[in-house]
């Protein structure tokens, strides 16, 4: 569900420019003279990559322009009711006036958060206006100039916490990511896939064998697969850790045989994606690293759920070591942009290495779902700018300022410069893997998107 922002502010300060320029569009009317009747707009919004509905509120008749105007008042109110936030917008150039102060008092007891805006503010003449936005307590005014562009980027991060947590509640219980418990005690959402033979359907039997806790199948997440949660015990802690497995190919494949086998693993893997917050992609030791395999485990990736790999048939495997390095090999090459992900051998069969394999899936979440302060994240940022600073094509620097982690699940960056179409994709790959490896990532695909501020 989109967002509804809703700008808010006396005649003139620049709220049609300010939706204009957030819409994209010459949608709204802009005018110099106060007043002008217009109705509430609502237009599509995008701003550094946020999507919201943008409402503009003009459209009262200011006669007293000593006092809140009735019409704008009622228009106002009606207006808010479905708004998440509101923008409140004052003129750098003119300075506080009476009327904001009132915008203001009444804003402050509204059930919405308020984001000030000092338009206007391009050029020096602003500075007065912006210092004085301060006295209306209602946080620091954010600096922008709608008409020139400017201050765009601090707007977006404004704005970005109001954002945050969008996409996870989409497809997953959100869950506070600084509440370590929390994140422990949430079912893991597992998927096993893999190739035909693989082992996915041995392997699920193995896991829920008769020493673990079968609490019940579950009704089918599609047709075509089932749910099952259970209850591993983590041999290290001693812990019950809840887990929701999907199961996909195991029950229905023996009653398709018809059914291409090559499709029918990647369907399969496209469904138990959807579901999962960790992918096990299981590789057959008889058989190595296949494109398939390489295949499945981009869509994962791309997908933005955590991904592991392990090697079963472990107990038949010829030239162990070799086969091992030979696939980790192979995965760095075919996935380079997440060299290092978590690879380990297991035995459906034997039971060999699973518990390890839960308790790394386990982890992965976890750092799946992590969130770094800002401030900690900034000062790491420093330190790699420092110990390896951006190149500076053509003599010019590129300026990299800011980083932010702008969402989890998956965790996903904000890189804030200028000239940031110049940086190499080498340099956004050392900050990527500067971010996974000494932040504490580890094998989590990290996204970086870059911004420059308009
Ligand atoms: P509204 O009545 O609040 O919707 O204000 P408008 O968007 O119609 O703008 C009022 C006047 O302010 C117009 O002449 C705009 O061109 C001007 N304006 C809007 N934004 C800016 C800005 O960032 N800087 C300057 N200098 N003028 C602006
Ligand atoms: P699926 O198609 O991925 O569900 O694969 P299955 O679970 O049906 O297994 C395919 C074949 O591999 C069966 O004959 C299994 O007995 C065999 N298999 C599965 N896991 C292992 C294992 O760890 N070791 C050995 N040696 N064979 C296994």
């Amino acid at each position: 569900m989109s967002r509804q922002i809703i700008i808010i502010g006396r005649p003139n300060v620049g709220k049609s420019t300010l939706f204009n320029r957030l819409v994209g569009k010459k949608l709204a009317l802009v005018d110099d003279q106060p007043g002008v009747t217009r109705d509430r707009r609502f237009g599509e919004a995008s701003l550094l990559g946020l999507d919201f509905t943008i409402v503009d509120t003009a459209g009262w008749e200011d006669d007293d322009p000593s006092s809140l105007p009735g019409r704008m008042r009622a228009q106002t109110e009606a207006s808010l009711e479905g708004a998440d936030i509101a923008l409140f917008v004052v003129d750098a150039r003119a300075g506080i006036t009476p009327l904001d102060e009132e915008i203001a008092r009444w804003l402050r007891e509204q059930p919405v958060p308020v984001i000030l805006c000092a338009n206007k503010a391009e050029g020096r003449a602003g500075d007065g206006g912006l210092y004085e936005a301060f006295s209306l307590g209602m946080g620091d005014p954010v600096p922008i100039s709608a008409e020139h562009g400017e201050g765009m980027g601090d707007l977006f991060e404004a704005l970005l916490p109001y954002f945050e947590g969008d996409e996870e509640e989409e497809e997953f219980e959100p869950f506070d990511p600084d509440d370590e418990d929390a994140i422990n005690n949430a079912p893991l959402k597992l998927a096993i896939v893999g190739r035909p033979n693989a082992g996915k359907s041995t392997l699920i039997n193995a896991l829920l064998g008769e020493d673990r806790l079968l609490t019940g199948p579950e009704a089918g997440i599609t047709r075509d697969s089932i749910a099952i949660d259970w209850v591993w015990m983590d041999p290290e802690t001693h812990l019950e850790r809840p887990v929701r497995l999907i199961d996909t190919a195991g029950m229905r494949k023996k009653a398709l045989v018809v059914e291409k086998l090559e499709r029918m693993s990647v369907a399969d893997a496209r469904r138990a994606i959807d579901f999962a917050e960790v992918v096990v992609l299981l590789l057959d030791a008889t058989r190595g690293l296949e494109h398939q395999d390489l295949k499945i485990a981009s869509m994962v990736l791309e997908e933005g759920r955590a991904l592991m790999i392990a090697i079963n048939k472990w107990d038949v495997a010829e030239d162990a070591s070799g086969l091992f390095n030979g696939i980790k090999a192979a995965l760095d090459d075919g996935l380079a942009q997440v060299r290092g992900l978590p690879l380990m051998s297991v035995s459906a069969r034997t039971g060999k290495g699973l518990n390890q394999m839960i308790a790394a899936a386990f982890k992965l979440r976890a750092a799946w779902s992590k969130r770094v302060p800002t401030a900690a994240l900034n000062r790491w940022f420093d330190d790699a700018l420092a110990a390896n600073p951006p190149p500076a094509p053509g003599g010019k620097r590129i300026k990299l300022r800011y980083i932010t982690q702008a969402k989890t699940r998956p965790p996903g960056f904000v890189l804030f410069g200028t000239r940031l179409d110049d940086l190499p994709m080498s340099y956004q790959r050392y900050l990527i893997n500067g971010i996974r490896r000494e932040l504490g990532f580890d094998a989590v695909p990290v996204r970086l998107t870059l911004r420059t501020p308009k």
